[in-house]
């Protein structure tokens, strides 16, 4: 019989009644449709895989290998997880954004694909993407938004600020991990407060949810994202006008502000912008169509720092 080896334990006597890996992953799949988890197969393959070490190619080449008790306890305890709502990320324990792989922390945002509609857009909009740029990203979490332009912008130094020391520990291992850490910082802060450089961007994903939609949102968002990260106040615009208020300050001359917004954001976080120190340069369009990045500038006249 063919025993499965994996890299943390080797095998320990499979029964010749023990389900084969195939079987374990169609089992773990029909446990998440029946809690019409989204993608079950998908979640049960990634779930298996991660349980016990195999890659994919592994996965399928030694699809008819049994399992040990040890071994399908292990893929037990992750399917429960996945099934009580936990997302895949979570379990998995990192989640990619811009091809870069992320470590995640309860205290981190789970990074959303449509954020990298920030990433897109900040880009466009440098000239020169050699140049000594100095980046700075509010309420960072796991710190990707800001270390994904560094990794585009070779020269480029960044700060990033997050109110929970737990994020700014995660953001920074993942500077570690991904080789950026000689060109980023990261502090416990509140939003602007205490920081003075001028910044030539400024990028912030802030909590834009009204507090009161928070009970409605999903459960893998409501119970394990951080509500410090989701929780944008009685109207979902307080973060805005934080930031309206606090960052034309800190902008370079030809500094940009690069904000994630709601869907339905885009005509209030524009009015609130407005109200402060800056112009509308654009709005980027996340992947489904909806506006989900505005970029400001500081309106002219308004005081320039050195
Ligand atoms: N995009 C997240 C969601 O809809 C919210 C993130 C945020 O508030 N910045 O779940």
């Amino acid at each position: 019989m063919t025993e499965i080896a994996t890299p943390a334990q080797p095998v320990a006597g499979p029964r010749p009644e023990n389900p084969t890996l195939r079987d374990t992953v169609r089992a773990g799949a029909a446990l998440l449709r029946q809690a019409a988890i989204d993608d079950p197969d998908l979640d049960a393959r990634l779930l298996v895989q991660h349980a016990l070490g195999l890659s994919r190619e592994r996965l399928m080449i030694q699809a008819t290998a049994r399992l040990n008790q040890p071994q399908l306890d292990r893929v037990m305890a992750l399917i429960r997880r996945r099934a009580a709502r936990e997302p895949v990320s979570r379990i998995l324990g990192h989640r990619e954004f811009w091809s870069l792989d992320f470590l995640l922390a309860p205290a981190t945002l789970d990074p959303r694909p449509d954020s990298e509609t920030l990433i897109q857009a900040t880009l466009d909009g440098i000239g020169d993407r050699r140049a000594p740029l100095r980046l700075l990203d509010l309420g960072t979490g796991s710190g990707c938004l800001l270390l994904a332009l560094l990794q585009e912008l070779p020269a480029a130094t960044g700060l990033g600020v997050d109110k929970a020391a737990a994020a700014v520990a995660a953001a920074a291992v993942n500077a570690t991990r991904l080789g950026l850490a000689d060109r980023a910082r990261f502090v416990e802060g509140d939003w602007c407060t205490g920081l003075t450089a001028p910044f030539d961007v400024i990028i912030s994903n802030p909590p834009y949810i009204a507090t009161g939609v928070l009970p409605g949102l999903q459960p893998e968002v409501r119970l394990f994202d951080p509500p410090l990260a989701l929780d944008g106040g009685a109207d979902g615009l307080a973060a805005y006008r934080a930031l309206a208020q606090q960052a034309p300050a800190l902008l370079s001359e030809r500094g940009r502000l690069v904000l994630e917004i709601g869907f339905d954001q885009r005509e209030t976080v524009t009015a609130i912008l407005e109200a402060a120190q800056l112009a509308i340069d654009a709005v980027h369009p996340d992947l489904g169509g909806v506006p989900r990045c505005i970029v400001a500038r500081r309106r002219a006249g308004a005081g320039v720092p050195g």
